[in-house]
């Protein structure tokens, strides 16, 4: 307990006081066992990449992917990136996870595009905090050139907590981002608190439907009213639109019908090892016209 208390007393400093209950005991000692481990992941090689197929809802074929990030560690396991990420961002170590994860997933779909499985586009998770970083755009730009990936087929995910705050450094960010050539996405759009007047100013290609939204799609009118007032958003800003966390053919069925471009979810897979993707791409596994059709209720 000696090291907890050192530890807290950094965070807190000397003049606070606080009480403690054995169960955020447990989460602070879990916390300082994660944040010490993290430290050493990425020259230990902890990490993988998991990846999750994108499809057009159109023709049900796969376009591209999301790159999710694993830990696999030897004591603690598997940990799931909500319980690493956030701590990753606090200690300024997602900036070195975050460059591990943008190359290998560049140089993952590379690999794919030149084994002849077709152009598919992968999108990679970018925290806010990967934009203090001084070297994002040089690192960018090193990492398409180094891997041979053409910048389109690039996609960044950004959420929307960085278009709150301090505004002024993102813009110049993002243009500079674009002018690479990239593709930006918001994730887990509708969930954030900013203003929308960003989706105009910034050059966004992209809106990703939170998947809070779709769980109830077929069932509560007022996230009807939400997803189909966010597709015709993205489409009156000329921006594309993707569901996330599409589990069933009603939710695929409703998205379809109400024009939403691409979706994301169990439905049709999780997310997976590259070697699972990859045997997708190898049998050219998609949603037959039947599968994204929800079945008529029995009479
Ligand atoms: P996200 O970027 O919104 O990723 C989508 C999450 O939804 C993934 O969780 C995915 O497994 C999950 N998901 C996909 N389809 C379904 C579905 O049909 N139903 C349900 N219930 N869930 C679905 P995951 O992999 O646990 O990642 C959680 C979050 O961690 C991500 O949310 C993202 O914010 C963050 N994250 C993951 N990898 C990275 C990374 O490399 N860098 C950064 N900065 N963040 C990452
Ligand atoms: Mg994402
Ligand atoms: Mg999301
Ligand atoms: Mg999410």
């Amino acid at each position: 307990h000696a090291d907890i208390a050192m530890y807290r007393a950094k965070k807190l400093g000397r003049n606070n006081f606080q009480f403690y209950t054995p169960a955020m005991n447990e989460e602070s000692l879990e916390r300082v066992r994660i944040e010490s481990a993290l430290r050493n992941a990425v020259e230990r090689d902890e990490f993988v990449l998991y990846y999750q197929p994108q499809l057009d809802i159109k023709t049900g074929k796969i376009v591209g992917m999301e790159a999710l990030i694993r830990w696999q560690h030897p004591e603690l396991g598997t940990v799931p990136p909500g319980r690493f990420i956030g701590i990753a961002e606090e200690t300024g170590m997602i900036v070195q996870i975050g460059a591990w994860v943008l190359r290998s997933a560049c140089a993952q779909n590379k690999a794919w595009q030149d084994a002849g499985y077709g152009k598919l586009r992968v999108a990679v998770n970018l925290s806010a905090r990967q934009f203090g970083a001084a070297d994002l755009i040089e690192n960018l730009a090193s990492v398409l050139e180094d891997t041979g990936l053409e910048p389109e087929y690039l996609e960044i995910e950004l959420t929307e907590s960085l278009f709150m705050s301090d505004i002024t450094p993102a813009v110049d960010l993002l243009h500079r981002m674009k002018a690479l050539g990239v593709n930006l996405s918001i994730d887990d759009f509708g969930t954030g608190y900013s203003s929308l007047s960003y989706l105009s100013r910034f050059p966004i290609d992209v809106l990703k439907i939170d998947r809070s939204f779709v769980a109830d799609i077929t069932r509560d009118a007022n996230d009807e009213a939400i997803v189909t007032s966010i597709i015709a958003l993205a489409h009156n800003l000329k921006l594309a639109v993707i569901a996330e966390g599409v589990e069933t053919s009603e939710q695929l069925d409703y998205l379809r019908r109400h024009g939403c471009d691409e979706m994301q979810g169990y439905y049709f897979s999780r997310p997976l090892p590259a070697r699972e993707f990859e045997q997708l791409l190898i049998e050219g596994r998609g949603l037959a016209p039947e599968e994204m059709i929800a079945p008529e209720p029995a009479p």
